[in-house]
């Protein structure tokens, strides 16, 4: 029984977000009602210009959510049915199933065993000669190896989709993942570490070209009243979230910062810890720790035991992507996919989130150390 509420620590806690920004959002909001701004309008325009400075690209479109923005970044390349696109075996679902919703076929590819992440070793013998993409996820916030990506992709002549929802700042060499592809998308769902008080989402690139296509097919095919270039969808920010994202950014670097704190807290707090592997971080990148993911061979066990001790925990996630029903009739087994099987297998993602307190992370990182798999659960 727990009857300390200072020692139940949730995965987050986005109330304790609002209630730091309460002022701030709440007249922000009222602004947006009171002009019947609800669609697109001044927030979303200024949201979109200083997104694209905050990541460092041209352009920024925003839209509904971050699934479409994956949706629409491929369709602005190009897709067409007959088309194969790379993604990575383990990943939320939207980076495979928007692939089949633009016609294309999906391919998986396995991740590195250090930073989750699309293997580029593996590339050279997925790619056919109806390849046309590579879609990385810096997955858990950790940045793929966009340099040895980038380079298959260029001599390959592929574009290359960041999926970029899990890493908002996150950098590779002093640059931010972003910025790498032809195009990179985000979502501000609201437990991202940018996250909107409903769904939101943005594409940003460099490529004007390609900006314009996006931009135009998120609007019912044309930028102005009335104008229908092509047929296109409906995938709008709402004035509403634009106007809590503008509160939100200008703290994003500082709550990235305390995440980055909490986890270097996690790392020497369980580094002795010879039940679970700790994750890991490439050398050269800046992760951003959306999720702290551990693996255990006794996951089941240590869910149960943090359970019984008031403390979060969840499956990011718990199948690899190929093997989801929705995949079966691709008939792959668990060995195709190794790594990214072993992590749907031990993989256990623990509380982090901005606004945790260092005696929350402590009350965790005790309960962990008091965790013995040898005892019956
Ligand atoms: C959250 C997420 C998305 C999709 O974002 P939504 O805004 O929920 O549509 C895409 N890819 C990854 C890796 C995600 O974590």
């Amino acid at each position: 029984m727990i009857d300390n509420k200072a020692k139940i620590v949730p995965m987050a806690d986005l109330h304790a977000q609002y209630l730091s920004v309460k002022s701030e959002i709440d007249a922000a909001i009222s602004k947006v009602i009171e002009t019947s701004a609800f669609i697109r309008g001044p927030d979303v325009e200024a949201f979109e210009t200083a997104f694209a400075a905050e990541i460092g690209t041209a352009h920024c479109i925003s839209c509904a959510n971050g699934t479409d923005a994956i949706y629409m970044a491929m369709v602005g390349l190009g897709v067409k049915p007959g088309d194969e696109v790379i993604v990575p075996a383990m990943s939320w679902i939207s980076t495979s199933e928007t692939v089949t919703q633009a016609g294309a076929t999906v391919v998986f590819c396995d991740i590195d065993p250090i930073s989750y992440t699309l293997d580029p070793a593996h590339l050279s013998d997925l790619i056919t000669e109806r390849t046309v993409g590579i879609i990385p996820v810096h997955l858990y916030g950790h940045p793929a190896d966009m340099p040895a990506i980038m380079q298959v992709a260029a001599r390959r002549g592929l574009w290359v989709i960041e999926d970029c929802a899990q890493a908002h700042l996150a950098e590779i060499g002093g640059r931010k993942v972003g910025t790498f592809g032809a195009a990179a998308t985000f979502s501000f769902y609201p437990g991202k570490n940018l996250g909107a008080m409903g769904d939101a989402g943005a594409v940003v690139s460099n490529d004007a070209g390609l900006a314009r296509r996006i931009a135009m097919f998120a609007r019912h095919g044309g930028l102005r009243k009335g104008d229908h270039e092509i047929e296109g969808i409906n995938s709008r920010m709402d004035g509403l979230q634009a106007a809590i994202l503008n509160v939100k950014l200008p703290h994003l670097s500082p709550w990235t910062a305390r995440r980055q704190a909490l986890a270097a807290a996690y790392n020497a707090g369980l580094s002795g810890c010879d039940t679970l592997t700790i994750p890991r971080v490439s050398a050269g990148v800046s992760a951003v720790w959306h999720l702290y993911v551990l693996r255990s061979t006794a996951r089941t066990k240590l869910e149960a035991h943090l359970k019984s001790h008031g403390i979060g925990s969840a499956r990011n996630y718990p199948r690899a992507l190929p093997f989801l029903p929705c995949y079966a009739r691709l008939q792959h087994r668990p060995e195709d996919f190794p790594i990214a099987s072993n992590l749907a297998e031990e993989g256990l993602s623990i509380p982090i989130f901005a606004e945790m307190t260092d005696q929350q992370l402590q009350r965790v990182v005790d309960v962990i150390l008091g965790f013995d798999p040898s005892e019956d659960g």
